[in-house]
């Protein structure tokens, strides 16, 4: 057997889905992962359709793409327009600014190039004549690697490069969520590969403050349901606690290196979220020793912030509308012809639903 069957067992996850379904019982919970790759993992292993009926799984802020605002996109797209150079990783492209995508500029002719790890905006701007840009959106996970290259670009006295950084930490926006009068969350699956930098203890203070139960899950059928097992098992048996049930890459502390590096190179900043608006401690900017590679001082002429009619992105984020209940699903709104951001990306729940759901 594959390393990777162990995980994968359809028999191990008959017996999981049953003992959720024993703690579960006639009960009614409302679970919350709050990662792309569970979106999608969830659906592309038919995991959905294994839990009880009294058990839903939402899908919250955890596709970075989505939740980036269309005001980020403008101000790239206006820093394209005046000539700079864009870097960008590839799910970038097609998102859907207030009147223009990076996709479109491209073949208007801006200079957008696909990137696929942030140092290779440095070899860019070593290889091009004008500014090059790179645009820096993500989570925890790719934070790092970000301030690494920020560094590395200071230690090469490379100024020709700049990053617009739209990096955001999970762990506020969970806390924005559970302070949402709408939003019904029990229990929260709480990213893999975040925790992986974070570790267990951002989370502490969700589970005591508000008595709701997190735990950190891996992205194979197994891991998952193991998560949701667990989270059953502490509603039934009324704790709320943080878990790690991805012990093969996470650990209590995190990964100290990432963080001495965001530290470094990062402050935390009240940031806006698409769909959850402004959210207090929630995002990283450059430190003010780094303004040299900041373009976020760049001036330039952005466009007011439009969001497209009808899209409801905003409340499949918080977990208070499913994807189908959008009225331009599937048909003004699809992966060839995406409306909204949540459409865009792999990642994203309109996307996931629309590629398994339906
Ligand atoms: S289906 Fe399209 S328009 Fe509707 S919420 Fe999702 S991304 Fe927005």
């Amino acid at each position: 057997m594959r390393y990777i069957d162990a995980f994968r067992d359809g028999r191990t996850a008959r017996r999981l889905a049953d003992a959720i379904g024993e703690l579960v019982g006639k009960s009614r919970f409302s679970f919350m992962e709050v990662c792309g790759t569970h979106t999608v993992s969830a659906f592309r292993s038919g995991l959905r359709s294994m839990l009880p009926e009294g058990l839903e799984l939402r899908s919250g802020p955890g596709c970075p793409v989505c939740v980036t605002p269309n005001s980020y996109l403008d101000r790239a797209i206006a820093l394209g327009r005046k000539g700079m150079v864009l870097a960008t990783f590839g799910d970038m492209l097609r998102v859907p600014g207030s009147s223009s995508s990076l996709l479109e500029e491209r073949a208007r002719g801006a200079k957008v190039h696909v990137v696929y790890s942030p140092l290779d905006a440095l070899k860019l701007a070593e290889d091009s004549v004008g500014t090059v840009v790179f645009l820096a959106v993500g989570f925890e996970t790719t934070a790092p690697a970000v301030a690494a290259t920020v560094l590395e670009a200071r230690r090469r006295n490379l100024r020709k490069v700049k990053f617009l950084i739209a990096h955001k930490l999970i762990p506020p926006a969970m806390r924005c969520l559970l302070d949402d009068p709408d939003v019904r969350i029990d229990g929260f699956m709480c990213p893999g590969h975040v925790s992986v930098v974070i570790g267990s203890e951002p989370y502490r203070p969700l589970a005591e403050d508000h008595g709701v139960p997190c735990v950190i899950t891996g992205f194979e059928p197994l891991d998952m349901l193991q998560g949701i097992y667990l989270l059953a098992r502490q509603k039934a048996e009324g704790t709320a606690e943080v878990q790690i049930a991805y012990r093969r890459a996470v650990r209590p502390d995190g990964n100290a290196k990432a963080k001495e590096l965001m530290e470094e190179v990062f402050r935390v900043v009240d940031d806006e979220w698409r769909g959850l608006g402004p959210v207090p401690q929630s995002g990283l900017r450059l430190r003010e020793d780094f303004g040299e590679w900041d373009a976020e001082g760049i001036p330039v002429d952005v466009e007011p912030t439009v969001e497209p009619a009808g899209c409801r992105c905003g409340d499949v984020l918080r977990g208070t509308c499913w994807p189908p209940e959008c009225p331009l699903f599937g048909r003004a709104c699809t992966p060839e012809h995406p409306v909204g951001a949540c459409m865009v990306s792999s990642e994203g729940a309109c996307a996931a639903w629309y590629r398994y759901g339906r």
